[in-house]
């Protein structure tokens, strides 16, 4: 078995013609997501972006999926139908709320389900704040200077009557007759980070135990599939006619096998693999061969490290 303690993976992944995120719309016009980053040496640059909220949902959604109908990874009645506020929408927790429960119980119960456990909530009914902190975590996904284009295209959806605005006030509100919008496309290769705290699976922060009757080594499992059904099958909007064409997938992966962080470089700078590598060589002279760094050249690559880290992982657990 491998023990994980804490599991990074930063890539640089080569992406054309997605519209994966979007700022919204303006008429008839799509405004892609622009963001400003600062490179290793400083210098600004405005560039394409998918957000982390984005990647996170998509990873989410392939979780769920893993989850639908397996015992062993239960989910709420508000998770089971995929709902985004997770718990808080289960109307037997909101009943349970009721009872005034203190935040430790509020936090066992959320750990019951495995989407509010691994990918957190935010209880606010019934005058609680109590939070769940995410198991995951994404940083958006940025493309990288220079290595990134967005373009707009004209796109019809054409009515044989060729009317280019209908002349009813009902129909143009009801998307009938012809209309003309503006897409935009992104291609380029794009630097992402994710992060599993896999010691926290089942783990309850305000009491500090692990909750009871949590499969936790079937969590990471389905979490650790999930990350790599993100990678492969990046969803997001306007998959329909716009699916990304991935070209390639690079980058490394690292996991503590034990109290330290993996460590992770963003793809941003050019020579993150080797650094993270570099870094985990210092950190391994403090507590021997506790940091594993698993250099990746293609998505097939990555799959099957995932793959073996799958049929062989089992969470890090605190002793209490
Ligand atoms: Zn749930």
């Amino acid at each position: 078995m491998t023990t994980i303690y804490n599991l990074s993976i930063a890539a640089n992944a080569t992406l054309n013609m997605h519209s994966l995120n979007n700022e919204g719309g303006e008429g008839n016009q799509i405004q892609t997501r622009v963001v400003t980053i600062a490179d290793s040496e400083g210098r600004l640059h405005s560039v394409n972006a998918i957000s982390g909220d984005m990647l996170k949902h998509i990873q989410a959604e392939h979780l769920y999926y893993l989850a639908k109908g397996d015992a062993d990874l239960p989910l709420c009645k508000a998770c089971a139908i995929f709902d985004a506020n997770r718990m808080s929408a289960d109307p037997d927790f909101q009943q349970f709320l009721k009872g005034k429960p203190t935040p430790v119980q509020v936090v066992d119960r959320l750990l019951t389900c495995t989407l509010d456990d691994l990918e957190g909530n935010l209880v606010t009914q019934g005058n609680q704040s109590v939070p769940r902190k995410s198991v995951v975590e994404f940083g958006w996904a940025i493309g990288i200077p220079e290595s990134v284009s967005t373009e707009q295209y004209f796109h019809v959806k054409y009515d044989p009557d060729r009317r280019e605005i209908p002349t009813e006030k009902k129909e143009r509100s009801g998307n009938l007759g012809q209309a003309i919008f503006h897409r935009p496309a992104n291609s380029g290769q794009y630097a992402i980070i994710a992060s599993v705290e896999a010691s926290r699976i089942g783990f309850n922060d305000i009491s500090q135990s692990y909750a009871a009757g949590v499969n936790r080594e079937k969590r990471l499992k389905a979490l650790l599939e999930s990350l790599l059904y993100t990678f492969v099958q990046p969803s997001g909007a306007m998959r329909n006619t716009q699916n990304p064409h991935i070209v390639d997938v690079r980058g490394a992966l690292s996991y503590s096998t034990a109290p330290a962080p993996a460590p992770l470089i963003s793809p941003l700078n050019g020579d993150f693999a080797t650094e993270m590598q570099q870094v985990a060589d210092a950190m391994n002279v403090i507590h021997q061969d506790r940091i594993q760094v698993l250099p990746f050249g293609s998505l097939a690559e990555l799959a099957q490290i995932m793959q073996t880290l799958i049929a062989d992982a089992q969470p890090y657990t605190f002793t209490l």
